[in-house]
């Protein structure tokens, strides 16, 4: 730290990503819940040297027809969508604006990590709300709070969902605060709160072109939610960096949308796996919380959770840990192809098989 950095950011504890390594080709990467299936082809020929030669202007903030498309496929307007550099982007100015003094905020104690950040980072009151025993969420902790609530469904990295008829609970008894439903899981299984934007003026849906479509390394974020909500994004988007989704994301984000039948036979392959690893996982006698997401959170009473981490790591296969007391027995585990998974379950079984020695 330098003796420039002004008090207020100086004990910001710092959101740690998933682990990105150099020599990844030699890795089985279940770790940060990317999809284990390339963009679609149109992705790939959207990304040609014509719109390279085009990076030498600036591309268009308003994500013009990339808001059009989106709009369209969600059964929206136009003026109820908006973009950013990811939807970690999104829920920055989400707890920038729509979280203060007046509205503090309200997370599950057990969620996206990048949530507290965010409200240390803006110096945002926010209450943890504990899981139930299960690791489910009780709507009913979330009624009439008074709070902004910020909630993913899928949940993070339980992977367990609310109902729609709950989640409308929460927004009819908090109808003076905004409440954000992540929807960063959404297309593994879950149902989406998209539908109750027309009902709701205090709903904000957020959801990222990182997990199902195939394009974490592109930066695409978008919400959906009443207009007056998307003015108040817009609004800080154009006071901060209004050209903040580049060309290229904008390009392939459009030909990923013509293909969405890719992404949806993708997302159903995904759901499949998931299954079939639950299953193979429960006869080795893992616990594992129901997922509609693309990832399971497990547990073995056989194994420390850090000590299956670390020796998985050993053999090239990299799933997520972390150190929370609470869910330090767990590991969360990315579903990615057939034979990922089957190669990381030969591991798991040597490794259980060593165990028991
Ligand atoms: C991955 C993830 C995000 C962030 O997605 P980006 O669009 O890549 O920034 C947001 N929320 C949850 C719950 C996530 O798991």
């Amino acid at each position: 730290m330098s003796r420039f950095l002004i008090g207020r950011y100086r004990d910001i504890e710092e959101y740690t990503p998933g682990e990105q390594p150099q020599n990844m080709d030699q890795f089985i990467k279940l770790n940060t819940n990317e999809s284990p299936y390339p963009p679609s082809p149109g992705v790939i020929r959207a990304l040609n040297s014509e719109e390279a030669a085009k990076l030498r202007l600036y591309c268009d903030p308003d994500c013009g027809e990339l808001t059009k498309k989106l709009a369209a496929l969600y059964g929206v307007e136009p003026k109820n969508v908006f973009f950013s550099n990811g939807s970690d982007d999104i829920l920055n100015f989400i707890f920038m604006i729509f979280c203060g003094e007046e509205t503090p905020a309200a997370f599950p104690a057990i969620s996206y990590g990048f949530y507290k950040v965010y409200a240390q980072l803006h110096r945002v009151d926010a209450v943890k709300i504990p899981l139930k025993e299960d690791f489910s969420i009780d709507y009913k902790d979330y009624c009439g709070l008074g709070r902004t609530i910020i909630i993913a469904n899928p949940n993070a990295p339980t992977g367990q969902t609310l109902s729609l008829p709950e989640i409308e609970e929460i927004l009819k008894t908090n109808p003076e605060n905004v409440v954000v439903i992540d929807e960063a899981y959404v297309d593994f299984g879950a149902d989406s709160a998209v539908p109750l934007t027309k009902k709701y003026d205090n709903l904000l849906v957020v959801q990222t072109f990182s997990k199902s479509r195939s394009m974490a390394g592109a930066r695409l974020g978008f919400a959906i939610g009443n207009e007056s909500l998307i003015a108040d994004l817009t609004k800080i988007k154009y006071s901060t960096n209004p050209y903040n989704i580049n060309r290229l994301t904008q390009a392939a984000a459009c030909a990923a949308i013509d293909e969405d039948d890719y992404y949806k036979e993708n997302g159903r392959k995904i759901q499949d796996c998931r299954n079939y690893t639950v299953e193979k996982l429960e006869t080795m006698g893992f616990d594992i919380i129901p997922s509609k997401a693309n990832f399971i959170f497990i547990k073995n009473e056989q194994i420390d959770g850090e000590k299956l981490y670390v020796l998985l790591k050993e053999r090239k296969i990299l799933i997520r840990h972390f150190t929370d007391p609470q869910i330090a027995q767990y590991n969360r585990v990315t579903i990615g192809t057939k034979e990922q998974m089957d190669a990381f379950l030969k591991a798991v079984e040597e490794i259980l098989r060593e165990e028991r020695k």
